[in-house]
């Protein structure tokens, strides 16, 4: 006996071998938490506790996100101000503005008060379907800060949480010109007390001009790697550093940003099974002109995701239906790529492909209802929700409106 079934429904599982793994007039059976059964309707035998007939929607999988700095303090609204009203960016800085803003913002924060804003964020999350969130913390840079930011991400409620340890995100100004002594004190005391919390899935660092060096990201991860933890890399954003073929040297999950990623960076990337994780939301706010290659990432099969990028400096972004059409419409990828890349390799580029971003039997039931004629239209839309349900584990989850 089944727990429940949907039906009438058109299912995009975003298997390989067909656009969208679709299948149309199809039923999707859930028991205990995951996918028990997932085919067309006229193959379907069984029996079940609850029928929910879906109308014709379309299922896809729970969508993921799998780029966020959603826990932090403050916004950053007032500089978006002044900047368009002409002022410079050192003019900004002596205002106060910046990263520094936020870290200070962050640091006078309690959990609680980081948990609350968060989870009030998260909404527009879960009404958009998403299922899974990665967070990251570096709005601390300091151990107790940092630690209360992976905590207080660990506590969010209705979405399943992975969080990236990024210490090595910008340069507190405690440590100004000392940025080798800084990276020690990540490597030697915030690394080790956050991993020791077990508060860590993966560890990440901002490699470039304004972040830090590839020597310095190199010795974080090789932190991480002592402590047995997976690394992804702010990589090539602003600047070829070659972010991408030193995030693939490490095995790294993802590398994420990659405009100025040469070709032999994506090369390496193929090599090290790296997810290429665009992030289109960035470069419409900072308003970047150079395009990540995405025919080299096609070429050398290098998987890519998309992520919303959230952070209050630069992509206050929260809809990971935006994400989707900035991808096809910023970078030129297809809608099924899109789609792809907030399902099958969002999960994959964070080490969650064995259980999340596609409908199989086995997966765990993750999956949004959408009342969409095709799949296409999730990417076409812009500023249009038609999410009609997400189901987490099986659960229908509640959606405040
Ligand atoms: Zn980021």
């Amino acid at each position: 006996m089944q727990d429940a079934i949907w039906l009438n429904a058109n299912i995009a599982t975003m298997r390989d071998g067909s656009p969208y793994g679709a299948i149309h007039d199809g039923v999707l059976a859930v028991e205990s938490g995951r996918i028990s059964w997932v085919g067309p309707r006229k193959e379907w035998q069984g029996q079940v506790r609850v029928e929910h007939d879906a109308r014709g929607a379309w299922i896809t999988p729970g969508l993921v996100d799998c780029h966020t700095h959603l826990v932090y303090a403050g916004d950053r609204a007032e500089e978006f101000e002044l900047r368009l009203k002409g002022a410079t960016y050192e003019e900004i800085a002596r205002a106060g503005g910046g990263i520094v803003a936020t870290v200070r913002s962050t640091r006078a924060a309690t959990e609680d008060e980081l948990l609350a804003t968060a989870q009030g964020r998260l909404q527009q999350w879960v009404r958009e379907g998403v299922t899974v969130v990665e967070v990251k913390s570096g709005y601390g840079l300091t151990l107790e800060a940092e630690l209360r930011m992976l905590r207080a991400a660990r506590r969010l409620k209705g979405i399943t949480v992975r969080t990236t340890f990024l210490g090595a995100h910008a340069l507190p100004e405690e440590y100004k010109d000392r940025s080798d002594e800084y990276i020690r004190a990540v490597c030697d005391e915030m690394l080790p007390a956050a991993a020791h919390e077990r508060l860590v899935d993966a560890v990440d660092a901002f490699c470039e001009r304004i972040g830090f060096s590839p020597d310095q990201t190199a010795r974080v991860f090789d932190t991480a790697k002592r402590h047995g933890l997976p690394v992804k890399l702010h990589a090539d954003q602003l600047s070829d550093l070659g972010g991408a073929a030193l995030a693939s040297r490490y095995g790294a999950l993802s590398a994420d940003h990659l405009e100025y990623s040469s070709e032999m960076g994506i090369k390496a990337m193929a090599h090290g099974g790296t997810v290429a994780v665009l992030l289109p939301g960035a470069f419409y706010f900072l308003r970047e002109k150079k395009l990540p290659p995405v025919d080299a990432m096609r070429r050398y099969r290098v998987p890519i995701a998309l992520a919303t990028d959230h952070n209050p400096g630069s992509s206050p972004l929260s809809s990971i239906l935006l994400v989707l059409n900035m991808a096809c419409t910023l970078f030129g990828l297809t809608p099924e790529e899109a789609l792809a890349g907030v399902t099958r390799n969002g999960a994959l580029a964070l080490g969650m492909q064995d259980s999340h971003g596609m409908l199989d039997a086995g997966k765990q039931a993750d999956f949004a209802l959408w009342q969409v004629k095709t799949p296409a239209e999730l990417a076409y839309a812009i500023g249009a929700n038609p999410c009609a349900q997400v189901v987490r584990a099986g659960q229908i989850q509640p959606i405040a409106s």
